[in-house]
């Protein structure tokens, strides 16, 4: 499936194209990049990866501030160059949920250090920093369906505020095919977490990585290397979900970032 990028250029003074980014520039978006390879990049002065190929990613969280600098070097120059990137602030929706079991709105006692534990595995998954360049790709949906929930959405679990949503979610029976993507490898599945349910998390590289939850079933294990459009799981109501849906995720490490901006638009 082919997307038109929305392309940002960033020149430099002068003839030569120094830098390209694609994404969109807002809360919770995906950009990635590409420079003469050997050139280094930092975003707001931390330098990030650089892929082989000249590739580089990062992203911007729900609430992130709306002004930071990319400043890059290409291998022969000997300064920096640097500009700003202005973010536009989006708004959010509030959902309220009703008819939640209590003890998934308020964990009992019991169940605290399994989701310690569940919380653990999906954050060291997440840390995984593979140099592979799965995440340049145009990307596709995981599944069929039509959109019941969207991202950075506040949520109201049984009138109690908890945090935002930062998934979108895709309605569909339980054993609706879910689908890479785009390539990666699966870091994750586990087919129980207390509030996820069956959970699988797919690396992109250079620490994008799809999550998926909820899921009734995995077709593939951990471990394995997936291609874009192949069939990886089912859509389900396991863990903490009210009915069958897909909740995907897209993360740059610890960076929750919004699927959606990725991906065709769909009603
Ligand atoms: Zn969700």
């Amino acid at each position: 499936m082919v997307r038109v990028w929305i392309l940002c250029l960033l020149l430099l003074s002068g003839l030569s194209q120094a830098l390209e980014l694609n994404g969109e520039l807002t809360q919770g978006s995906l950009l990635r990049g590409k420079l003469q390879p050997g050139s280094q990049v930092w975003l707001n002065d931390n330098a990030l990866q650089i892929s082989d190929n000249g590739w580089f990613v990062f992203g911007f969280g729900r609430d992130a501030s709306l002004t930071h600098t990319i400043s890059w070097q290409l291998p022969e120059d000997d300064e920096r160059q640097t500009r700003e990137i202005e973010l536009s602030e989006r708004e959010y929706d509030i959902q309220f949920i009703e008819g939640l079991e209590p003890n998934m709105v308020t964990p009992p006692e019991e169940v605290l250090a399994r989701i310690r534990q569940d919380n653990a595995q999906v954050a060291q998954a997440r840390r995984t920093n593979d140099q592979r360049e799965d995440f340049t790709s145009d990307f596709i949906w995981p599944a069929d369906g039509p959109i019941s929930g969207v991202y950075g959405s506040q949520r109201v679990l049984n009138g109690e505020p908890r945090r935002p949503h930062f998934g979108v979610d895709v309605a569909g029976p339980t054993g609706t095919p879910v689908y890479a993507p785009a390539d990666g490898v699966v870091t994750l599945w586990v087919p129980d977490m207390y509030y996820s349910g069956g959970t699988m998390i797919i690396d992109h590289g250079l620490g994008v990585s799809s999550t998926f939850l909820h899921l009734s079933k995995g077709h593939v294990e951990q471990g394995q290397s997936v291609t874009q459009g192949q069939l990886v799981a089912e859509i389900g109501a396991t863990g903490r979900a009210t009915g069958p849906h897909l909740d995907w995720r897209i993360n740059w490490f610890n960076e929750r970032l919004d699927p959606a901006l990725l991906v065709p638009p769909r009603d």
